[in-house]
């Protein structure tokens, strides 16, 4: 009798703790299911033409430029965004596809928010805090120069990386080409070249690699990154050209060069966006995963495999089957050099 109570209250004890587990997971599913319905509905309403689909170009503290169909709005967020707002950091970045309803010719109140294809942070200063810089950028321009400042393999690598995990596509931009090419860059393009890697090679003096550039930024959300000095700005100026020249500039003007780290989308002439980062020369890629290292660095992951010792480093082990390859040629030093500054990022 005793032991059939002790089972009772064991019984309900446990289905006590099955429900409360139970309604935490369908209130997350729930809450799921409710946004995407809210977003299904909100489509509607754009395809209903009561909503107008359109992209943030810049945030100026409430106010939220938006760039739809030829046009720009200034937009508010709509009352319960705002109280969203509150909680959850970021809830609207430039980049970001919004869903709006005009209240005159040039402004409105933002209904709704896509949900981000792809996200640019960077590192804050102190900690290893995330920053979400932007949203919805399709690559990421890297730019290199051949001198001044030196070609670095390790930053390229760090931010080939960053690229990968912020889920957009790379483009290698090798800039001042005219002043000419070491044998380890000549080395390097073929390498990466064989890594599938698009590569460029240009020069804002000659001209060399601009069309070929455009053409890559042509109906593409693009940013520039690279250390100061390697060319950004001058590439920029040299492809918007003929692109609203006053909006840089007054962007420029009002916010003042070093005052803010706030981006802005500029459109493209000839179809696209390219961002404006004052701030961000380089974005930080913090500690990464073995894993997220392997896979950059597959080819030695693979040959890391034939190693004697399981856990190898291939630095001062015996019967390294990495080691051995780079001395018979078949690895690329360079590539296992660049690895190994990258290991001591592994958290
Ligand atoms: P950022 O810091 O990456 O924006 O670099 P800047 O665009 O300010 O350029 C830094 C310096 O490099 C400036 O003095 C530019 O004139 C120079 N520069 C930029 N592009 C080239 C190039 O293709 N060839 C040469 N020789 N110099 C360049
Ligand atoms: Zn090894």
């Amino acid at each position: 009798m005793i032991d059939l109570i002790e089972d009772k209250k064991e019984h309900r004890k446990r289905r006590k703790e099955a429900k409360r587990k139970d309604r935490s997971k369908y209130k997350k599913s729930v809450r799921k299911k409710h946004g995407q319905r809210l977003l299904e509905e909100s489509k509607q309403r754009v395809e209903n033409e009561i909503l107008r689909r359109g992209r943030v170009v810049s945030i100026f503290s409430e106010q939220i430029l938006i760039y739809s169909y030829g046009k720009n709005f200034t937009c508010t967020l709509r009352g319960v965004l705002k109280k969203e707002q509150l909680e959850a950091r970021n809830l609207v970045v430039v980049g970001d596809f919004v869903h709006f309803a005009r209240s005159d010719a040039s402004e409105g109140a933002i209904w709704q928010i896509e949900q981000r294809k792809s996200v640019l942070t960077k590192m804050s200063k102190k900690g290893q805090k995330e920053q979400l810089i932007a949203a919805n950028l399709d690559q990421v321009i890297i730019t290199v120069a051949t001198k001044e400042p030196p070609f670095d393999l390790a930053y390229l690598d760090r931010v080939l990386i960053a690229t990968k995990r912020g889920r957009m596509k790379p483009l290698v931009i090798i800039n001042k080409a005219d002043l000419g090419f070491t044998k380890e860059i000549e080395e390097w393009v073929s390498l990466y070249q064989s890594l599938n890697i698009p590569i460029i090679q240009t020069s804002c003096k000659t001209g060399e690699g601009i069309e070929a550039l455009k053409k890559k930024m042509r109906r593409k959300a693009s940013v520039f990154v690279g250390l100061s000095g390697a060319g950004k700005s001058s590439l920029i100026n040299t492809i918007m050209e003929t692109t609203l020249p006053t909006q840089t500039v007054s962007e420029k003007s009002k916010q003042g060069r070093h005052t803010t780290t706030r981006s802005s989308l500029l459109r493209l002439k000839f179809g696209g966006f390219c961002i404006d980062t004052p701030g961000i020369q380089e974005f930080g890629l913090g500690k990464i995963t073995k894993q997220e290292l392997d896979m950059f660095f597959s080819e030695i992951a693979q040959r890391g495999r034939k190693c004697k010792f399981l856990n190898c480093t291939h630095s001062h082990e015996p019967h390294c089957a990495v080691k051995e390859a780079c001395n018979d040629g078949r690895l690329s030093t360079l590539r296992l050099t660049s690895y190994f500054s990258l290991l001591q990022l592994v958290e």
